[in-house]
């Protein structure tokens, strides 16, 4: 026997079963609803061009490959701060690393949390999550030794955000709790805080002192890059310390190259390069320097106007095609009108585990077993065969 006898085996990973599943399925009407990523009205997850265009100028300039630093490509995080701040943060209270995705970025701000917390700043602080939210949320929250505590989010069969029971449960939170806000486009509900909301909850924060730490994954894929910075900003602005978790990988395409960034906002220049210095060496533990490529295209995107200009009509183009197919899916079915409220590429349909079951046998739909779809997965040729599939299945 060994030590890693000890160890117990782990489910697989559901959706990437049911792209097995659905690459299988031989009937040539199949939708897959299931993966996570844009689609174009072709099905294919293409490359941007402004990404290509980047890639062909860093293949001609890049001269070495040598080592950066824990903190990646300076430049790239100075050129998407005012993009994800607009003005709205002192360069000398804001310290930003790039970091492996977004992923990294929340593994960054956790181990930052249990940094801290190890020093006794915060013994026993907890970070409140919604439900439901991405599933790896709190896995990264657990991995990294925090203790996770829930507020209620959504309601899947009602469609609605539940407002005010996220605002008693968050009143329960003591100060110095993490409360993770999606910054927009909310992974898996598709429904956001509206602007009333979003000042009532850094109002929230501000009084209790609660430490906001926003996910924002999906810039530009709502309602236009600065519109999807709103809430966050409002919440950034209420109060002194404040962690920002961002992904690049989402409205740039560059998935699997891996592209994000922490921010992390603090109260005085001070506090500011304490938190850096702390950043950079937990960076060094996990990954030590973070992949270069994908945060160079960016960086080589935004340093460039005609570049940027290429990229934000790129963004534009796949934020009208997923607001499209909302509006008509919600327009050929009334029980659908909620798809056309909400944003981002992602719905949680009120399905049981059983009608999803039936929609991939006997009508080839393919969504993850809690209900959510992505919707770009769906053309305006197949909205209505989806429409016609739920009907049959209610
Ligand atoms: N946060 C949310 C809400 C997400 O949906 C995702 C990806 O699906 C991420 C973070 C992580 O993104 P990345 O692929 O950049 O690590």
């Amino acid at each position: 026997s060994t030590l890693f006898d000890a160890l117990k085996q782990q489910p697989a990973d559901a959706l990437l079963s049911l792209i097995g599943l659905y690459r299988d399925d031989p009937r040539p009407q199949k939708l897959d609803l299931g993966v996570g990523v844009y689609r174009d009205e072709t099905g294919a997850t293409p490359v941007l061009r402004a990404v290509k265009a980047a890639e062909a100028r860093l293949l001609e300039t890049q001269d070495s490959k040598s080592y950066l630093g824990p903190e990646g490509d300076i430049r790239y995080t100075e050129l998407l701060q005012p993009i994800v701040f607009g003005k709205a943060v002192p360069a000398d209270r804001l310290a930003g690393v790039q970091t492996p995705g977004g992923t990294g970025a929340l593994r960054l701000a956790a181990e930052l949390i249990a940094a801290a917390q190890a020093n006794g700043k915060g013994a026993g602080v907890k970070v409140w999550l919604g439900t439901p939210t991405w599933p790896n949320h709190a896995p990264i929250m657990a991995a990294a030794g925090l203790a996770v505590a829930t507020y209620r989010y959504y309601d899947q069969a009602s469609q609605t955000v539940l407002f005010d029971e996220m605002v008693e449960a968050l009143k329960g939170a003591a100060a110095g709790d993490i409360v993770l806000l999606h910054g927009c486009c909310h992974n898996p509900a598709g429904a956001d805080l509206d602007l009333d909301q979003w000042r009532a909850v850094a109002r929230l924060v501000a009084e209790r002192g609660l430490i906001p730490l926003i996910d924002l994954a999906y810039q530009g894929l709502g309602d236009g890059l600065e519109e999807d910075a709103t809430g966050a900003r409002l919440v950034l602005d209420a109060v002194p310390d404040a962690l920002l978790a961002y992904s690049c990988d989402k409205n740039f395409g560059v998935y699997r190259d891996r592209v994000g960034a922490l921010y992390v906002k603090a109260a005085t220049p001070a506090r500011t390069e304490l938190i850096r210095s702390n950043i950079l060496s937990l960076a060094r533990a996990n990954w030590s320097m973070p992949p270069d490529h994908g945060a160079a295209l960016v960086r080589i995107i935004l340093d460039d106007a005609g570049l940027t200009a290429n990229w934000r009509a790129e963004l534009d183009g796949m934020r009208a095609r997923i607001n499209q197919v909302r509006q008509a899916l919600a327009a050929g079915d009334p029980s659908l009108a909620f798809l056309g409220r909400q944003r981002g590429m992602f719905s949680l349909l009120p399905l049981s585990g059983e009608q999803v079951g039936i929609l991939r046998r006997d009508h080839a739909v393919y969504m993850a077993g809690s209900g959510r779809v992505n919707l770009a997965g769906l053309t305006l040729a197949t909205v209505p065969q989806l429409i016609q599939s739920l009907k049959a299945v209610r």
